[in-house]
């Protein structure tokens, strides 16, 4: 009952909605296969961390043409080798790439994908519970398929450390032709020097329609690099061109999972909740007492955010040794 687990990284650190998946997969029925695959020569570092969250072998897969994201080339890459070691189920984080490629394998071998998983039971068939409908309801199903074929809901499972040994490390070169690298990726744009990514960030102050235009962002842009954060904003924002389609946070934008989330002029829309849930605590800021991200909130300034924001910044001033 092995269960693979395709881990995304950076050089060979795991990221961790991959160790999340890892997490789950842990839970996936009795026997003691926990496989990884890693993607690209450098991957192979990996094998301490994903020992120590309990898988026991990580197979590194090199090839010339994966220097680059190739969706239908990763799925052939998992696709083969769940078949080689027989794998009862494959697993994923369920960011864009791993939705892309689970669903890619799926389709190779007409097996059902199911994605947002948030838990998983039994081994065939599976019952599954998972998020649907940009997570305003938690679905409960049964997957009947040769191989479970899954992704597991960003920060909604906790990754564990287990303390174990690290893996072994198994490098292949897998076998890809030309219509596999067809699709890849050619540029990859980072975010400026020195800034924290949407993604990762401990902090972000994100602003909505209430912010009024791109200028109404200056008092949320400070108040991010104030906090070391990143600045976010609603789907609202976006289609007004104030801000760049990276900066939404939601549903159709990043899935973000910060300690601090302070949304400022948002009205709380199950789609743009969608994206934020995941934040330890919310800070809302906004002129309607009754507005609907006042439910979600840990805490709630009712005012306008060109007067509340540009206040709290002053005190943080305030507070820090010049
Ligand atoms: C398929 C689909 C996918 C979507 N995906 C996303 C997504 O990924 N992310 C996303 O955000 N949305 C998404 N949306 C859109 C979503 O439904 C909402 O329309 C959007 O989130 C609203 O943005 P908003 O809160 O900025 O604007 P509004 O709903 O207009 O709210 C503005 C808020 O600002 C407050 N306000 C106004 N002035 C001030 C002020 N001066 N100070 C303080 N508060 C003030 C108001 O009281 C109000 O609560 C999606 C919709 C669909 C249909």
């Amino acid at each position: 009952m092995t269960a693979l687990v395709l881990v995304e990284h950076e050089a060979g650190t795991p990221a961790e909605t991959s160790l999340q998946a890892v997490a789950l997969a842990r839970g996936l029925g009795p026997g003691p296969g926990l496989d990884a695959l890693v993607i690209g020569a450098d991957g192979g570092g990996a094998a301490a961390l994903l020992g120590a969250h309990g898988v026991t072998t990580v197979h590194v897969a090199e090839h010339d043409g994966l220097g680059a994201f190739a969706p239908d080339a990763w799925a052939r890459v998992v696709v083969d080798l769940a078949e080689r070691i027989g794998a009862s189920s494959v697993v994923a984080a369920a960011t864009e790439r791993g939705n892309d490629v689970i669903a890619r394998a799926a389709a190779r071998v007409d097996e059902p994908f199911a994605a947002n998983v948030v838990a998983v039971a039994g081994g065939g068939p599976w019952t599954l519970t998972r998020v649907r409908w940009g997570g305003s309801l938690l679905e409960e199903a049964r997957l009947d398929a040769g191989r479970a074929l899954l992704t597991v809901q960003p920060h909604a499972v906790a990754a564990a450390d287990a303390g174990g040994p690290a893996a072994a490390v198994e490098p292949f070169t897998p076998p890809l032709d030309a219509a596999d690298l067809a699709v890849h990726v050619t540029e990859r744009v980072g975010t400026p020097a020195g800034g924290v990514s949407l993604a990762d960030a401990k902090v972000v102050v994100s602003a909505g329609r209430g912010a009024g235009s791109a200028e109404g962002f200056a008092g949320v842009e400070e108040l991010a690099a104030l906090l070391g954060g990143a600045v976010g904003c609603s789907r609202a924002v976006t289609i007004a061109g104030w801000r760049p389609h990276t900066d939404q946070v939601g549903q159709t934008g990043t899935k973000i999972a910060p300690d601090l989330y302070v949304a400022c002029g948002i009205s709380g829309a199950t789609q743009h909740m969608a994206g934020c849930r995941g934040a330890k605590a919310i800070l809302a800021i906004n002129t309607d007492p009754e507005a609907p991200i006042l439910s979600g909130a840990d805490y709630a300034v009712i005012g306008d955010l060109h007067e509340v924001v540009p206040a709290i910044c002053a005190e943080i001033r305030k507070a820090r040794p010049t």
